[in-house]
């Protein structure tokens, strides 16, 4: 049986997260269980831009460190590494604190520039990665990632944090290949297949509800999850946080694929086991696109998909424009506009938004559906 740990945890003190750390890594076996002396062992937290950690995008710092030592006291070699959606990985580290961190427990921060190619034949959706060659660099990798709503794939936990693991505008190439949302999930299903993460560690203390990744508001869950089985742990998150979890799409994915134990299958432990809450839901949770065939979706992608809309207060900072997968947006009389011929409905745009300009509408069929439950 999966086991999914939840532990209490209501501020990011330095030793609060510590106690809570060592309280879920004891109920797995302890980290000398994942982590042998001398393993060169990548942390990979969530980077997605460099904000401050009470903006909730980021994994916090405090994380970050008590890994560290956690590692270190196995006798392990903590590097820390990702490759984030906006900016370099030293500006990203440096504005969510995880530099300073890095810095004071005197660990490598790994910029992911270098690139490797990884085949993987029996992958269900992607026979090849390429990835930041900081992964064939180390013993290990960690996922350390945060509870959050998204607009795409409706949760981002250990799994979807593992997308870092590509380099800058690499990215972008696969919402292009998998505009189908149940595609991408299998992308990533089999990214988590190739990277084969040792644990799987969220950071829930503080997470995001409503437009995340990045557009949300912070809410306070006071938890970490963790586990060995990523999908385990993310489905315990997202039922956590309110929904369906097996309707996730990289759940949904997982399960289809027997990778993912069901809800009913996971043993969920800890000081937290009980805690269950209502995050606000993303705006596109539910969409039609994964229930029919790709030609019907992108004949009718406008109807059966929300949309996304630039609102008034669009600052014209370009950001979206240059993150479009397919180029869809340009910048005309100080503002951002989308042709709607060209648009993919990946959500870059709403998720790198910093002026959150980008507001999603329903589209027709969809907006009947919902009118008509
Ligand atoms: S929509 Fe957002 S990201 Fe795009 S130009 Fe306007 S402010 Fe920048
Ligand atoms: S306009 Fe936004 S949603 Fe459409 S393809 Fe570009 S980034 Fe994706």
């Amino acid at each position: 049986m999966s086991k999914v740990v939840i532990t209490k945890a209501d501020t990011y003190d330095e030793q609060a997260v510590a106690l809570a750390m060592h309280e879920l890594l004891n109920q797995l076996g302890g980290i000398s269980k994942f982590i042998k002396p001398g393993d060169k062992v990548l942390l990979k937290p969530n980077m997605l831009e460099g904000l401050p950690p009470d903006k909730a995008v980021t994994t916090h710092p405090e994380i970050v460190r008590a890994m560290i030592r956690q590692v270190k006291g196995a006798g392990g070699i903590p590097l820390v590494g990702d490759s984030p959606g906006v900016s370099s990985t030293l500006k990203a580290a440096e504005k969510c604190g995880i530099l300073r961190v890095c810095q004071h427990e005197d660990v490598e921060l790994i910029p992911f520039i270098d690139k490797v190619e990884v085949p993987f034949a029996q992958g269900s959706t992607v026979k090849k990665f390429v990835l930041a060659k900081a992964y064939i660099q180390v013993d290990k990798v960690i996922s350390l990632a945060k509870m959050k709503t998204h607009s795409f794939m409706g949760v981002t936990g250990g799994v979807k944090n593992l997308f870092g693991l590509m380099v800058g505008t690499d990215k972008a190439q696969f919402h292009l290949r998998m505009k189908k949302r149940s595609d991408f999930a299998g992308m990533l299903v089999d990214l988590a297949q190739v990277i084969k993460p040792v644990l799987y560690i969220v950071d829930g203390i503080v997470g995001m509800e409503g437009h995340g990744p990045r557009n949300g508001k912070p809410k306070q869950a006071n938890i970490l999850l963790g586990g060995r089985n990523g999908f385990a742990v993310d489905l315990v998150m997202a039922e956590v946080m309110g929904y369906k979890g097996e309707t996730m799409p990289v759940a949904a994915k997982a399960l289809s694929l027997d990778l993912s134990p069901r809800m009913k299958d996971i043993e969920i432990v800890g000081s937290g086991s009980n805690i269950r809450l209502e995050f606000a839901k993303p705006r596109n949770l539910e969409s039609l696109d994964n229930k029919l065939p790709a030609p019907v979706v992108d004949f009718f992608q406008n109807q059966l998909t929300a949309k996304p809309v630039i609102a008034d207060c669009c600052i014209a900072c370009g950001r979206c424009a240059a993150h479009c997968p397919p180029e869809a947006i340009k910048m005309m009389d100080n503002k951002a506009v989308i042709d709607y011929k060209k648009c993919i409905r990946c959500y870059c745009c709403q998720e790198l938004c910093p002026a959150d300009a980008v507001k999603l509408q329903n589209g027709l069929l969809l907006k009947m559906i919902r009118r008509g439950k």
